[in-house]
């Protein structure tokens, strides 16, 4: 699958809002949206406001690179949302929130999705016992995600277990045991993204 390989702050920058996709430096002084916290390129100060139709594209293209998905694969979810009982929004939010590598960034075990997927990819983990290398895979209430008993002596996850992660209510984490399960399924109120999902509906509903 292709993959937006060009800078990450540049996507911030673009959407105007920390899109957390660099991990540690996301959260120090050194992210570029605290310096530059305006568009990129050459008219990038003097943007003009948006229309109803960009202020959706800017939420929808804000959602996907929150959780580093193509537009493919975006409106495949969208459109899975869409079947689904309920609320389109919400379910497209749920369903993009139990991804495994986002429920791995989410236990705390990578510093950002972009880590957690290549961490899931190169088989750190397992999902109740089983080999689980698929980022995409969707995960349920019970699910039990741990660290490989191989990866668990690697620097990076014997760090871990010197850490206090804190994780949303749906999920629980024992890092002494490099576990994390899954409590629940998440309804929207636990979801912290910072994405207006009815803009994106209204979007893919023209
Ligand atoms: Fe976005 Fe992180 Fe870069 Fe800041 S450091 S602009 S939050 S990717």
């Amino acid at each position: 699958m292709a993959r937006y390989t060009g800078p990450s702050c540049r996507l911030c920058r673009r959407e105007g809002q920390k899109l957390f996709l660099k991990g540690e430096r996301c959260y120090s002084e050194k992210c570029a949206l605290e310096k530059r916290a305006y568009a990129p390129g050459q008219h990038g100060q003097n943007r003009k406001k948006n229309s109803n139709y960009g202020l959706q594209l800017r939420e929808k293209q804000k959602a996907k690179r929150f959780y580093g998905l193509q537009e493919t694969q975006f409106r495949n979810y969208f459109d899975k949302a869409a079947a689904k009982k309920g609320m389109t929004g919400a379910n497209l939010l749920i369903m993009l929130e139990t991804r495994l590598d986002n429920a791995v960034f989410r236990m705390g075990f990578a510093s950002s999705r972009k880590e957690a997927r290549q961490l899931v990819t190169h088989g750190h983990f397992t999902v109740n016992g089983k080999k689980a290398d698929i980022p995409s895979m969707a995960i349920k209430a019970g699910d039990v995600i741990a660290v490989k008993e191989k990866s668990a002596s690697s620097p990076k996850f014997k760090e871990i277990k010197e850490m206090t992660i804190s994780t949303p209510a749906w999920i629980s984490i024992d890092t002494n045991k490099l576990e994390g399960k899954i409590l629940s399924m998440p309804t929207r109120d636990m979801i912290d993204t910072p994405v207006e999902e009815h803009l994106i509906v209204e979007l893919y509903s023209k």
